[in-house]
């Protein structure tokens, strides 16, 4: 099976649009990492789509939040404007799509997918040293995790650890064989709101036949993500970030 990696799209549909072209043919099913919405201008566009089209999904944290969760509590104002915004635009069968959706870890196939990191869901992985602090709660050899929005990737064995990393600027992709005796941790990056530098959307795909995972980057017309923040209402920082990914 080939799967589609996607996390943190965060409402953005411009950026989904764009990863679901440049995906197409490749994939035979979609798995989601959580953070469906927030921050972004469309969120039951982009609710509805993964309700309709995916059905390996775990909640995120703005998911939670958009719902009436208290970890709302631990957001910066920004944030906290922007799911206001969002538990406000939602429509009902996508708020009760939202409480639904489980907590990871999931099992898929030959792998497994989590929100923040194995141990916690939102916990987050930024380091190679916080992954290799997650090795005992690994729910299997390849895990795959968002919450940073930074696409990356770490190969472990207890106590050490390297680093996979994405596509650079001028790259439109990199891949790696999935290699027995290692452990995976692995972060397709975000769709809807990267911070990596790069602002490209960003996804991963993951062939089971093959034993081999691809983080990919495609540009997406972000500048009309931006007027559809502005025009919704929602922090003018929300728009700038996109453009630098940060
Ligand atoms: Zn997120």
């Amino acid at each position: 099976m080939r799967y589609l990696i996607l996390s943190d799209l965060h409402a953005n549909l411009q950026a989904l649009e764009s990863v679901l072209a440049d995906a197409k043919g490749l994939y035979d099913q979609v798995a989601c990492l959580g953070d469906l919405v927030g921050y972004g201008p469309d969120p039951n566009d982009v609710t509805s789509w993964v309700r309709e089209n995916v059905s390996l999904v775990i909640r995120g944290n703005h998911d939670r939040a958009c719902v009436g969760d208290p970890v709302v509590e631990d957001f910066t104002e920004g944030a906290q404007m922007s799911t206001v915004w969002t538990m406000q635009a939602l429509d009902p069968v996508n708020v009760a799509y939202l409480e639904k959706l489980p907590a990871g870890p999931m099992e898929i196939g030959t792998f497994h997918i989590v929100h923040g990191a194995p141990r916690h869901e939102d916990e987050y992985v930024v380091t190679k040293n916080d992954a290799i602090n997650q090795y005992p709660f690994l729910p299997g050899s390849v895990c795959f995790f968002g919450h940073t929005h930074i696409q990356c990737g770490y190969l472990l064995r207890p106590g050490r650890g390297t680093t996979l990393r994405g596509p650079r600027r001028k790259e439109k992709h990199t891949s790696y064989q999935v290699e027995s005796g290692w452990s995976f941790l692995l972060n397709p990056g975000s769709v809807g709101q990267p911070r990596d530098g790069d602002p490209r959307a960003a996804y991963a795909l993951m062939d089971e036949a093959l034993r081999e995972v691809s983080f990919h980057r495609v540009a997406y017309d972000l500048e009309e993500t931006q007027r559809r923040i502005l025009r919704a209402g929602l922090p003018e920082y929300l728009a700038l970030r996109l453009a630098v990914g940060r």
